[in-house]
């Protein structure tokens, strides 16, 4: 009889929620996160939904291995702990997630998100057959995880591999929200665009006035569309996200880099750009790092929760 674990990728705006057997999504349910108003208060929905989810699909019990939490913050995943927040879910601390999890009759298991995702692309997408693999996700911020010879990199204090988005690509650059200058995230992620539009010297206010609000899907809409100042962004968008990739390849030594989040409906122009700034600036003697798109997309951290869930702790 198969076996069955569910997996939940508590985003800032959506939950969602997956039965998952044999590395594959069953059926998905999400649920809207109002993240804002805390954690605690959306657990009642939460378990209503996956109750709900299990009698549809006539799953018992007695069939689960148990539940997995992917969550947007740092964890301590050997304690099943919320360490830190960031503005989503800022109660989760005080919660004893691990009795909620249980509650479902199995084992439970949470992890930052990036770092589930990056499970997820190790085990069944675009990391598979390596054992040393960074994944970095682009969307409002910059997530990141590391699977270093086989095993995640979690560090002392449970944050290693997880703040590559923290990264410095620019000194002197705006302030991130983290409290540090010039991040990654700071100078190329969704939640930032419409500053780098508005500050960048090159682009005119014309040009800000026209096309505001901005996301990344519009912006590589212009710029597709060959508008010149949208391709001065996107590219300098494009070489931020270029030098993070380089400084996780000379931190952790991986065979490839998989890149995922909403900006990778765009993986045909910003993966071969990011493979050759690769090519041309990583200390790599070895040979080539692989710059490759997520395959499992949104699923990722839902299938990398789940198979911590039925593997235990890496
Ligand atoms: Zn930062």
């Amino acid at each position: 009889m198969s076996r069955y674990a569910i997996g939940v990728d508590l985003g800032g705006t959506i939950v969602k929620i997956g039965l998952v057997t044999d590395g594959r999504v069953v059926v998905m349910r999400t649920l809207a996160a109002e993240s804002a108003g805390g954690l605690g208060a959306r657990l009642p929905a939460l378990r209503e939904t996956i109750d709900g989810m299990l009698a549809a699909q006539g799953v018992a019990r007695s069939e689960l291995d148990g539940l997995g939490l992917s969550f947007p913050g740092l964890v301590d995943s050997a304690r099943g702990r919320v360490l830190s927040t960031n503005a989503k879910y800022d109660d989760a601390t005080e919660i004893d997630l691990e009795a909620f999890g249980r509650s479902f009759g199995g084992a439970f298991y949470i992890d930052n998100d990036a770092r589930m995702a990056t499970v997820g692309e190790w085990r069944y997408g675009g990391g598979r057959g390596s054992d040393n693999v960074v994944a970095m996700t682009i969307g409002t911020g910059v997530g990141c995880g590391v699977v270093m010879e086989g095993r995640l990199v979690r560090g002392a204090h449970h944050q290693a591999g997880c703040l590559g988005g923290h990264l410095v690509a620019d000194y002197r650059g705006r302030r991130c929200t983290c409290g540090n200058r010039g991040c990654v995230e700071a100078m190329a992620s969704s939640f930032f665009l419409d500053r780098i539009v508005r500050e960048d010297v090159r682009v005119g206010e014309a040009f800000y006035e026209r096309h505001r609000p901005f996301d990344f899907k519009k912006l590589f809409g212009l710029a597709g569309a060959g508008d010149p100042e949208a391709v001065l962004v996107r590219d300098e968008c494009m070489d931020v996200w270029a030098a993070g990739v380089v400084n996780l390849i000379h931190a952790y030594d991986p065979e490839i880099v998989v890149l995922g989040g909403g900006v990778m409906r765009s993986a045909g122009v910003i993966v071969p750009y990011i493979q050759r700034k690769v090519d041309e600036m990583a200390w790599t003697p070895w040979g080539k790092v692989r710059i490759a798109a997520s395959e499992l997309g949104d699923e990722a951290a839902i299938l990398g929760a789940a198979y911590c869930v039925t593997n235990g702790n890496l």
